[in-house]
């Protein structure tokens, strides 16, 4: 599974509004691993592939909705290390079949529907064994890749940075990279989520709950933000995409609306009001995404955002 290339490249974010205030913002570029198999997505992946593997695992099976990064990195990580994949979809098989699907079903992925209200059930054992009796013998991966098995290769992106910095932060929606985060800097330093979506209020007991099972260690050296869901989950503001335009335009670095969008646009404002003394270097993870794109494409003229 080492097929990947790491460690991915830290680079400085220049902007004179950020150095006014003393502060260094480097974006680790962690959507750098692959095209498809992008940023935390297959740093959550990585080690859920092992333990398949040495399970005797043909078969991935997972969930996501029409957009879903997670379905896309499954199903380009299956075909790329030789599982077969089945993604389960949330919502109607007249839902839109969007470039996200149309590249996995490429991929060979097996698309199902679920409807909504049995898609809030998934996670209920009655739920997990219908779908083994159906579907046959296969390895389960939780909607978003998030579950113990996601914290090493999150660690190992931790790993990867040797430079010294004050704060990492992400963008955060099921919690596993903060919780991988938190994980692989056992104390040291501090990390900040930045929750995309709106009354996320089991965030914070899910990211401590992974954290606390997989160190056996409780750690008081991080948070949640939910300043910056911009009205929650794939929810957009003019001030969003603007500032994305124009992060894109000074920094050269293509940023997406759901998670980095909200992470950067965040970071921004924080520094521009001085939450951060002078001297602090602030690492942001560029979590990749970059496939939901194409999602966007519809909404946004081509080369608009
Ligand atoms: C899924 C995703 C996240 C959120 O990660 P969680 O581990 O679910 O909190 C952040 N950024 C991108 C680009 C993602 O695809």
């Amino acid at each position: 599974m080492s097929h990947l290339p790491a460690p991915t490249p830290l680079q400085l974010i220049r902007e004179p509004s950020i150095a006014e205030r003393g502060v260094e913002l480097w974006l680790k570029r962690d959507d750098l691993t692959h095209p498809e198999i992008q940023g935390n997505k297959w740093r959550k992946l990585r080690y859920n592939l092992v333990e398949a593997r040495e399970e005797g695992h043909d078969t991935l099976l997972t969930f996501g909705g029409v957009y879903s990064n997670h379905i896309a990195a499954t199903a380009a990580a299956g075909r790329q290390f030789g599982f077969k994949t089945i993604g389960i979809i949330r919502g109607e098989p007249t839902d839109t079949a969007t470039e996200t699907l149309l590249t996995a079903a490429r991929h060979g992925m097996r698309i199902l529907w679920m409807d909504r209200a049995q898609y809030r059930m998934k996670d209920d054992p009655d739920s997990i064994e219908s779908l083994r009796v159906q579907l046959g013998r296969h390895y389960y991966i939780p909607e978003g890749g998030t579950n113990l098995l996601a914290l090493p290769g999150v660690i190992e992106m931790v790993n990867e940075i040797k430079e010294d910095y004050d704060y990492i932060c992400t963008a955060s929606g099921t919690g596993g990279t903060l919780a991988g985060i938190v994980a692989g800097l056992y104390g040291r330093r501090k990390a900040i989520g930045f929750s995309v979506l709106k009354g996320q209020d089991t965030l914070t007991p899910t990211v401590a709950q992974l954290v606390s099972d997989y160190t056996e260690q409780q750690f008081d050296n991080w948070h949640i933000t939910s300043d910056y869901h911009h009205g929650g989950y794939a929810r957009v503001t003019p001030a969003l995409i603007d500032f994305i335009r124009q992060f894109k335009r000074d920094q050269l670095v293509q940023l997406e609306p759901v998670y980095t969008g909200k992470l950067l646009y965040g970071l921004y404002d924080m520094i521009g009001k001085g939450d951060f003394p002078r001297g602090t270097k602030i690492i942001a993870v560029h979590t990749g995404g970059l496939q939901g794109l194409a999602g966007y494409r519809e909404y946004f003229p081509a080369g608009s955002i």
